[in-house]
């Protein structure tokens, strides 16, 4: 796939740190000054230097952004906002994503970029089946599309049957939704015996999913299928994409988006390669740019130059977040791992629903309702269902039971992302 923008996608790793350093310079003058709140906090804290005084700065984390809500680390004088998402807060107050008309262009730039990177071409018909709103997905593909110089199809969520009506009926090259909604449409098209009439490439993010999933939306739909990362603290969609050259991890949009990777117990930062959390500093953002954010978000990056000629440090896939780390009777376990582990068998579909319970007498159960490919009578799903747990049980050292269900049974997402984990506890 061409890349959109090889001055910054290719270039040289030292003149791109040199481009951080000034960038993350002027972000923390500017940061300093720029409210009482920040002042607060990185008041005493010195400038840095080098890139590698960027541990000596304070993190932010995710309940700074509660403390400040809503507008308390705004940047900007509010008459230079021109819109505001937010995200759902699981304690109840949101994330507030505001953006100046500047943050929108950056916005707009780091998804057509991402857009380019998974296959898409000015002209193409680009379907937005993100959902549009206060949630950053749809409108923020939606201007990266614009700007490549895409025909936008503002499906947004939900309505499956105009959806499908559309990718049957218009020459739709591409389209952007979650995961469990390309699953949802693979599986609608298959059922129904139609299929798109000439979609070639699907970007999908939002939920964590895994390459196993990738790859069976890419052999059902009969497209490339890449992972798009992003989140609102951040920017949105487009901070990271994975390329389909090497399918090897997500390119980091490292000329606005500096990351590191720390060890979530000792805050301190882990070399690359090695699994740790993900910490973003917005260089460039403008209404409100965070230092050193916790993105809760587990993976690692590498920097060596990719096969698909980008210089830019690669993401491996997210394999959980801190936060929904499941702890089953003392072990740790990360619904993406289980996801993994059953697409390892040919015979299930990637719709499954995990449910922890707490009974009564004590310990921890732990179970997962997985579909079967065929939907033939009098299967017995016994062996296959004790083959499974076998194996689950082997490599996430925690017993559990898989019931294996009929296809069509489980509850599909239209809209929004799918809830895997069902935590009764
Ligand atoms: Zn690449």
């Amino acid at each position: 796939m061409p890349i959109l923008e090889p001055a910054i996608e290719t270039l040289d790793r030292k003149q791109l740190e040199r481009l951080q350093l000034e960038r993350l310079q002027a972000l923390f003058e500017r940061m300093r000054d720029g409210n009482d709140f920040c002042r607060e906090r990185f008041g005493s804290s010195a400038a840095p230097r080098t890139l590698a005084d960027l541990p000596a700065l304070p993190f932010t984390k995710k309940s700074d952004l509660r403390d400040a809500y809503p507008l308390k680390m705004l940047q900007v004088p509010i008459e230079q906002l021109a819109r505001i998402h937010a995200s759902s807060g699981t304690s109840g107050v949101p994330t507030i994503g505001p953006y100046t008309k500047r943050d929108l262009e950056i916005f707009a730039d780091v998804n057509a970029r991402s857009l380019a990177s998974g296959g898409a071409q000015p002209g193409d018909l680009f379907q937005v089946s993100w959902g549009y709103g206060l949630f950053t997905g749809g409108l923020g593909m939606h201007g990266g599309a614009e700007r490549l110089g895409a025909c936008v199809i503002p499906a947004s969520s939900g309505n499956t049957a105009r959806q499908m009506q559309l990718l049957e009926t218009l020459p739709i090259a591409g389209i952007g939704c979650t995961p469990s909604y390309a699953v949802l449409l693979a599986e609608r098209f298959e059922s129904e015996g139609r299929r798109p009439l000439a979609l070639r490439y699907l970007i999908a993010g939002a939920e964590a999913w895994t390459p196993q999933m990738r790859d069976d939306i890419e052999r059902r739909l009969g497209v490339t299928a890449t992972n798009i990362y992003g989140l609102t603290e951040i920017i949105g969609p487009g901070v990271a994409q994975e390329c389909p050259e090497a399918k090897n991890g997500l390119h980091i949009q490292e000329d606005h988006f500096l990351p590191e990777i720390i060890d979530p117990a000792t805050l301190e930062p882990v070399p690359d390669g090695t699994r740790g959390e993900l910490v973003i500093t917005t260089l460039t953002r403008e209404a409100m740019p965070v230092l050193r954010y916790r993105t809760g978000d587990l993976t690692s990056i590498r920097r060596e130059k990719c096969s698909c000629g980008r210089t830019t440090a690669r993401m491996a896939w997210v394999t959980g977040r801190v936060d929904d780390m499941l702890v089953i009777r003392g072990i740790n376990v990360f619904p993406t791992a289980i996801e993994e582990l059953l697409l390892g068998f040919a015979d299930l579909t990637p719709n499954y629903q995990i449910i922890v319970e707490r009974p009564p007498n004590g310990l921890d159960e732990l179970r997962v309702e997985i579909e079967h490919r065929s939907a033939e009578d009098g299967i017995d799903h016994r062996a296959l269902e004790t083959r499974v747990a076998t194996k689950l049980a082997e490599f996430l050292l925690v017993s559990l039971t898989i019931d294996i269900k009929p296809p069509g049974t489980l509850t599909r997402v239209e809209a929004g992302k799918a809830k895997r984990v069902d935590d009764r506890r």
